[in-house]
């Protein structure tokens, strides 16, 4: 149970700012928390407000009202501050609305905080209407920005606050968390390993998005291998964003990987029809130089469409040809081989 900051996993530097920060009474008013996604930036805001609140503790007792209400979310001096239901951004009125509260005395603990996440959602005109109060908002209180894509925030944002930085969290940090949430270990196990430290990805996994592409995935590599290229071509042509093309993309990568550790002896668990379904099984007939060549292309797929801008549609198709060539050089060298 998450009672303070000295609970956050794998983040000592930025906890260790807050640490000093509450110790000496030096608080920045406005803080940017950055990192990837899902690596407790905003548990983090949680925490601080309970151990700036608490009534007990220096970091956050848990039980008394203040911990209490923070932890249920009905504490009146918190506020998260997100996209409304179904949208994308956080507009201008609600920033607004936002300012007027974070402009008033708390009402019950000692500081408000105002968490606004992902600030990166915020419109430019929102944002812009954020600037006077993240300058100057009342003594006392606290503005934390939260945010995976910092560099996407105005420039006069990130001046304002002071800047944490959150890194990805550890493999083994990943797993406890997901059999702390009542998974079995060897579903824990292999969504951990595909989780890049990220409880986001982890559990991304699960969801109806991820299973859209393990089904493009899925048609890319049987079209690949296939006599006629007709599926994956199709696949292909079904991603048109930038985007998807990388998620799609970094998915395949996750597949082959899976697939080249089940080649190296790792056993295939009941888990791993969690993320993929039979698509390994399918797969299983390939050899290892196969994979390993696809691996490579879908690296240099990747290369092309995130640092030479390629338009994701040709990478792609590139791709599926690169994967298809070698698929015939296999074929003729085992054929030689006899
Ligand atoms: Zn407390």
């Amino acid at each position: 149970m998450m009672t303070g900051l000295r609970t956050i996993k794998d983040q000592e530097t930025a906890i260790a700012i807050l640490q000093r920060g509450l110790q000496f009474d030096k608080l920045h008013h406005a803080y940017l928390f950055e990192g990837p996604p899902g690596v407790g930036k905003q548990l983090t805001a949680l925490a601080l407000a309970l151990a700036i609140n608490c009534d007990s503790e220096k970091d956050g007792c848990g039980e008394c009202i203040h911990c209490r209400k923070l932890l249920k979310g009905n504490h009146p001096d918190y506020l998260e501050l997100t996209p409304p239901d179904g949208k994308r951004n956080i507009l201008i009125d609600g920033v607004r609305e936002a300012e007027a509260w974070i402009r008033m005395r708390p009402h019950e603990g000692k500081a408000r905080i105002l968490v606004i996440a992902p600030a990166d959602a915020m419109t430019e005109s929102a944002a812009n209407a954020l600037l006077k109060t993240l300058e100057e908002p009342r003594r006392g209180n606290y503005i934390i920005l939260v945010t995976a894509a910092s560099s996407s925030l105005l420039p006069t944002v990130r001046s304002r606050c002071q800047s944490v930085r959150f890194h990805a969290l550890s493999e083994q940090t990943v797993l406890e968390i997901l059999i702390s949430g009542g998974m079995s270990e060897d579903d824990a196990k292999l969504l951990a390993s595909v989780s890049r430290g990220s409880m986001e990805t982890a559990t991304q996994f699960r969801s109806e998005e991820v299973s859209g592409r393990v089904a493009l995935v899925s048609q890319l590599l049987e079209g690949a291998s296939s006599r006629i290229p007709d599926l994956a071509l199709d696949a292909a042509s079904k991603i048109r964003d930038r985007g998807e093309a990388i998620a799609v993309l970094e998915l395949l990568l996750v597949v082959m990987e899976a697939l080249l550790r089940i080649r190296a002896g790792a056993r295939s668990d009941s888990g791993t029809k969690l993320i993929f379904g039979d698509l390994l099984g399918k797969l299983q007939n390939g050899s290892v130089q196969i994979a390993a060549s696809h691996v490579a292309a879908i690296h240099r797929a990747l290369v092309s469409i995130q640092r030479n801008n390629m338009n994701p549609q040709l990478a792609l198709e590139g791709m599926i040809m690169n994967m298809r060539s070698r698929q015939k050089d296999d074929f003729w060298s085992r054929i030689g081989a006899k």
